[in-house]
């Protein structure tokens, strides 16, 4: 038992590095965000994430935004527990009935963005009985981050870009 104890303190652990990502890019990516929610809204970005059903991998993604690397909340973007709190809806994928209730007891202005490819058109579970379609069957959708899933930065890079046509006035509320 002491040997081993003894070998774990030296030993290099299992797991694989993890790829660097920019840390200077990501903060002003994230910076940039905050600073377009506060010049459209005078406030932060309050983001209700619906999973009306997926596999989970796009959901993991949009909680690291949260976690203690991405920690957007340093930027004012907040994801918050009820669609009334909310501006915008992030859907990963289908589920019908909750999918309306929850866009309807959103308050307007609001805009949807569809996560992953599932909410794009069903993914690879397209034709399944049990998948309606893409996020655009059920609710209007403003914007769609393609990937499977799709990375943390890459839905910064969204979230971005939908405030900035919301500022040109190609968006509207
Ligand atoms: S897009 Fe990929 S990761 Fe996201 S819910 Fe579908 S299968 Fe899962």
């Amino acid at each position: 038992m002491r040997k081993l104890l003894f070998q774990s303190l030296f030993r290099r652990p299992f797991t694989e590095e993890a790829p660097s990502p920019d840390d200077a890019a990501l903060a002003e990516l994230a910076s940039e965000l905050g600073h377009a929610a506060r010049r459209r809204l005078g406030r932060s970005l309050s983001i209700r994430e619906i999973d009306a059903g997926s596999c989970n991998g796009c959901e993991l993604e949009i909680h690291a935004l949260s976690n203690a690397y991405y920690d957007v909340e340093r930027f004012g973007l907040r994801f918050v527990a009820s669609p009334r709190h909310a501006d915008v809806l992030m859907v990963t994928k289908n589920m019908r009935e909750a999918l309306e209730r929850t866009y309807h007891a959103t308050p307007d202005p609001k805009w949807v963005i569809a996560i992953g490819d599932c909410a794009r058109d069903g993914g690879c579970f397209a034709g399944s009985y049990a998948v309606v379609g893409g996020v655009s069957e059920v609710v209007p959708v403003d914007l769609h981050i393609p990937g499977c899933p799709p990375t943390p930065t890459a839905m910064l890079r969204g979230l971005l870009a939908l405030l900035e046509r919301v500022d040109t006035g190609a968006v509207s509320p």
